[in-house]
């Protein structure tokens, strides 16, 4: 077999974890599988250069910040690979472009394009074990680029996808995806298993294990993930394809955006074109609007909410005050948070939303918004019910179990 292992800045984050993360590749190889291994670079090594640069300038130019920052994944690759050939390996380290990995020219936030794997197929075949620097690659008119923040995740993918390898271990401090935050219910359990689609929908709950892109990536690669810690020996959670047996459980998990403000404007003029003129104003302005509700007219009024991140709250609030006519009267409510239950079994059973409804109706808590695609029903709520309403629903879904 060939295994993709990837290790975050945290599994790699001083010599000694390096010197374990050797001895676990090396207990790997002993397995017989051949091995590539992509590294981050040791924590909090990407903001030290970050903040180098901006000794000199507020805005580095960027070319010069993805030579800067491609380092810190270059010494990981280099000392780990001297680790492994200390313990009598073969082991051979490479930047992104040894490794092949051709991306757009967009400086600190570029796309892989292509991988040309021949590099790392020859070290393999002469016995090796491959290490490469991720977060990095090399574009058309060779620069060094960067894939954006937690881009070794998508490095190892990528590569993973390329060599066709039997699946992509990504190891962090974190050994598994819960079935919520444990911070907040800590009758949390790890999954043994959860789709990839799944896994999007829970972004949050897998922040600390992967970047977001990744599970985009490796589903479209058809590359299974499994999320381990390097710091013990589980199972970790298996991030793949979707299988029937996943459809007889409800709900997956149970994810909390804290990030989230309310807008809702009362008294809208209920006409064609309305909603297309304030949407646009806020696209325009980049603000990501998330949940839309819109009322049936009376009286040519309407009422219209929506929700958008709390960070992005008073630009909107200032696009819609400026809005001014067409509008009697709005509300911005910062002190919301959405809820969300996911699980692919709801595309085939009934009542799930009415179960979650019902939950929280028990406890009290009014449900503001309501959004729904497929695989997830999101309600945003009081913000001061948050915990509450996560450990309900976990409890109602009978998640601990
Ligand atoms: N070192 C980069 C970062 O901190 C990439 C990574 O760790 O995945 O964002
Ligand atoms: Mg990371």
């Amino acid at each position: 077999m060939l295994i993709v292992h990837k290790y975050g800045g945290t599994s790699v984050g001083n010599l000694e974890r390096i010197q374990n993360v050797a001895s676990r590749v090396a207990k790997a190889k002993e397995r017989g599988d051949d091995i590539v291994v992509v590294v981050s670079a040791m924590s909090g090594e990407t903001n030290k250069l970050i903040d180098y640069a901006n000794h000199f300038s507020s805005t580095p130019p960027k070319r010069e910040m993805d030579m800067l920052l491609s380092s810190g994944e270059r010494v990981t690759a280099s000392l780990l690979a001297i680790a492994l050939q200390a313990m009598g390996l073969k082991a051979v380290s490479m930047t992104g472009r040894q490794a092949g990995i051709k991306t757009t020219s967009a400086h600190t936030y570029a796309r892989i394009e292509d991988i040309d794997p021949a590099n790392m197929h020859s070290a393999i075949k002469e016995g090796n074990i491959v290490v490469v620097a991720g977060f990095q690659g090399i574009s058309e008119d060779g620069n060094v680029t960067t894939l954006g923040r937690g881009g070794s995740d998508l490095s190892a993918v990528a590569i993973a996808g390329a060599l066709r390898a039997d699946a992509c271990e990504i190891y962090s401090d974190v050994d598994g995806i819960y079935t919520t935050d444990p911070r907040i219910e800590p009758k949390a359990k790890k999954m043994d298993f959860i789709s990839y689609d799944e896994m999007l929908e829970l972004a949050s709950l897998g922040a600390k294990v992967l970047q977001n892109r990744s599970v985009e990536l490796a589903k479209k690669l058809g590359v299974t993930i499994i999320a381990k810690s390097s710091f013990s020996d589980g199972y970790g959670t298996i991030i793949g394809e979707e299988s029937e047996e996943m459809e007889a459980v409800l709900v997956s998990g149970i994810a909390l955006d804290r990030n989230q403000a309310r807008v809702s404007l009362r008294g809208v003029s209920d006409k064609p074109g309305i909603a297309a003129e304030i949407f646009t104003a806020l696209a325009h302005e980049e603000i990501n609007v998330d949940m839309i509700i819109q009322n049936a007219g009376l009286d040519k009024k309407t009422n219209l909410g929506f929700t958008v991140p709390q960070s992005e709250g008073d630009r909107a609030r200032k696009i819609i005050e400026d809005f001014g006519h067409d509008i009697d009267s709005v509300d911005f409510d910062n002190s919301v948070c959405k809820v969300s239950i996911v699980g692919v079994g709801m595309k085939s059973h009934a009542g799930v939303a009415a179960t979650a409804f019902t939950t929280l109706a028990n406890e009290n808590i009014n449900i503001e918004m309501i959004s729904t695609s497929e695989i997830k029903v999101s309600m945003i709520i009081a913000e001061k019910y948050a915990e509450l309403a996560v450990r309900a629903l976990h409890d109602a879904y009978d998640l601990s179990n």
